[in-house]
Formats: C-alpha cells, sequence, structure tokens
C-alpha cells in the first residue's frame, strides 16, 4: 500500500511543488493550506507522514505539532522551516518533530529525508524502540532517550521505565513490578520500588518534584502518562 504524506504549507508554489515531487515518488498526497485544516486533516485522516511549514495562517506548526503531541497522535512530522533562529526554537521545544528542514531545500532531499523517517517508524513499530513524547526506550539496546539526548539509567531503572512505557496509561503495581523485575528476590519491598521510581523520575522528569510522566496512583501503584 502506498503511504499517505499529508502537506501542510501555504505556499501555493512550494505545496504544488512538493506535492508533485512525493506523488512522482509513489506516495498519495492529501493537502492543507492552513493550520486548522492541517490539524483537522491529521486528527481525522491520520496520513502515515506530515510535511509541516511552521508559519502557518490561524495555528502554527509549533502549535499543530504540540497539539498532535499532547493527544497521544505519534504520527512523524517533518518540519519545513524558513532561515533564521527557528531552528534553535526547534531543538529548544522539543517540539516533537521527528526532523527539520530549511526552506530553501531541494526536493530529493526533502524526499530523501521523509524515507528515512518513515524507515525509522517503521522499525519502531516492529517493537524494538517504544516513544512516548520526548521519551524514547530501545528495547534492544537498553537505551533511554530524552528527546535526543541519551539518560544514564541502570538497569533496574531501565526495566522500571520500560515496563511503564510497554503499559502506557494502565496502572502497574508495586507488586507487578517486583513479580516482573525483582523476580524471587525475598529481599524487596513495595519501599524498593518507590525507591527506583524516583531516581528514574530524577533522570527523565521537567520537574521531578512535581512529575508529569511517572504519575502515582494512590495506594496502588504508578503509570506512565501518555498525554504529556
Ligand atoms: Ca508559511
Amino acid at each position: 500500500m502506498n503511504k499517505t504524506i499529508l502537506i501542510i504549507e501555504d505556499e501555493p508554489g512550494i505545496r504544488m511543488a512538493i506535492k508533485d515531487e512525493l506523488e512522482f515518488e509513489g506516495f498519495q498526497v492529501r493537502l492543507a493550506e492552513d493550520g486548522p485544516a492541517g490539524l483537522e486533516s491529521i486528527l481525522h485522516s491520520l496520513p502515515h507522514l506530515v510535511v509541516l511549514d511552521l508559519m502557518l495562517p490561524g495555528k502554527n506548526g509549533f502549535e499543530i505539532c504540540r497539539e498532535i503531541r499532547q493527544r497521544g497522535v505519534t504520527i512523524p512530522v517533518v518540519v519545513l522551516t524558513a532561515r533564521g533562529g527557528e531552528v534553535d526554537k526547534i531543538r529548544g521545544l522539543e517540539l516533537g518533530a521527528d526532523d527539520y528542514i530549511t526552506k530553501p531545500f531541494s526536493l530529493a532531499e526533502l524526499v530523501a529525508r521523509i524515507r528515512a523517517v518513515l524507515r525509522r517508524c517503521d522499525r519502531e513499530e516492529s517493537g524494538d524502540i517504544i516513544r512516548r513524547g520526548t521519551i524514547t526506550v530501545d528495547l534492544r539496546k537498553h537505551q533511554v532517550f530524552k528527546g535526543d539526548t541519551v539518560v544514564e539509567v541502570t538497569d533496574k531503572e531501565f526495566q522500571i521505565l520500560a515496563l511503564l512505557m510497554k503499559r502506557t496509561s494502565e496502572v502497574v503495581t508495586r507488586d507487578d513490578f517486583l513479580k516482573t523485575i525483582w523476580g524471587e528476590d525475598v529481599y524487596v519491598t513495595h519501599r524498593t520500588v518507590d525507591i527506583h521510581i524516583s531516581a528514574v523520575r530524577r533522570k527523565i522528569e521537567d520537574d521531578p518534584e512535581h512529575p508529569s510522566l511517572i504519575v502515582s496512583v494512590r495506594n496502588v501503584g504508578y503509570k506512565f502518562d501518555a498525554d504529556v
């Protein structure tokens, strides 16, 4: 099946040039020419990938990216930016974009980026990589990333985070953690779980005192919040 790409770009010349190139390359293409129409199209037509211009009428690309990630939409996004400070902003905001390309760009370069991002996502869907918001765990390499930055974790911390993320939005009880991660080790208690959770929070939360990724569920356990 041909993959569907949604292009959200208000400049007709660029929009049509990208459309023609992508269709030539065998993709299905959908178009949106302003922010609100683009957001609507992402949420309702679920394309395989979005090419997103940043400066758009109605709602800009930053807002669109943030909004879809907040809703838990993981569709890959390749951002188009004008020259200037935008690139720093894209990095700094941990926008949730998968790649970006600076205008003016060559269509061949854009297609190459799109193919690379789609390949990466296909691999992720195979289950080796779990990505939720800014946090990524690579189950094969035992690595954790926050944005593009590697987070150093111990083996137990890795297992805790991986278990939480595999079961995103579900409550994982302290007994679940003990059974899955510590097995038959009799010297561990619920307190052991709490201590490890605190350690993971210090490493991945923006504000570990007020965690928004790993939230406590009173008297039960913890869950990884997908809506962040
Ligand atoms: Ca624009």
